[in-house]
């Protein structure tokens, strides 16, 4: 085992800077009172920031969802957010999950299971209830449905239940 001191190169200090503007950007004040009031330590907002980058699984492929880095820098993501006191609870449970829900999980057979990323955005509509951004490409080339209707068709229950009210067109979805 190397345990020889690490010295960022222009990569990771390009990395920590961006990590440094988001920890900035979304632990304020505010978000630090909150998880001291309720004891919820978990915020959303920087969770998706980090999605985006596809720096919770950073590791990862971007296909799959991460940003295809190094080892080592993606630990250097996880610790500066450790660092950082960054409220992250479930992404533990999210890491641990992951490899058996990948394995095993098969609802209604065709749900989708990609999360969207910067190179594989949830911008296909949804083959079966037709909802615009929905899948990945990954997802429709693996002939997946939305959640919503893997659940639908899994509880026996109508498509459109789980839907938001409105005009699929204007409905912003997550
Ligand atoms: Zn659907």
């Amino acid at each position: 085992m190397d345990f020889s001191t690490f010295e960022p190169g222009s990569d990771e200090l390009l990395i920590r800077e961006e990590l440094a503007g988001l920890i900035d950007e979304h632990l304020t004040e505010e978000v630090r009172r909150r998880v001291e009031r309720t004891g919820s330590r978990w915020d959303e907002p920087l969770a998706l920031a980090l999605g985006e980058r596809g720096w919770i699984l950073a590791e990862r492929s971007p296909e799959e969802g991460g940003a295809g880095l190094p080892g080592l820098q993606a630990e250097m993501i996880d610790c500066e957010l450790e660092r950082a006191e960054a409220p992250l609870m479930a992404l533990g449970l999210t890491r641990l999950v992951l490899p058996a829900v990948e394995r095993f999980a098969d609802p209604g057979g065709d749900s989708a299971l990609y999360a969207a990323s910067a190179t594989n955005p949830r911008v296909f509509p949804c083959g079966t209830c037709g909802w615009p951004n929905r899948l990945t490409q990954a997802d429709v080339a693996a002939g997946y449905q939305c959640d919503a209707c893997a659940t639908a068709m899994e509880r026996g229950t109508d498509v459109n239940y789980y839907e938001p009210e409105g005009d699929p067109e204007e409905v912003e979805h997550e």
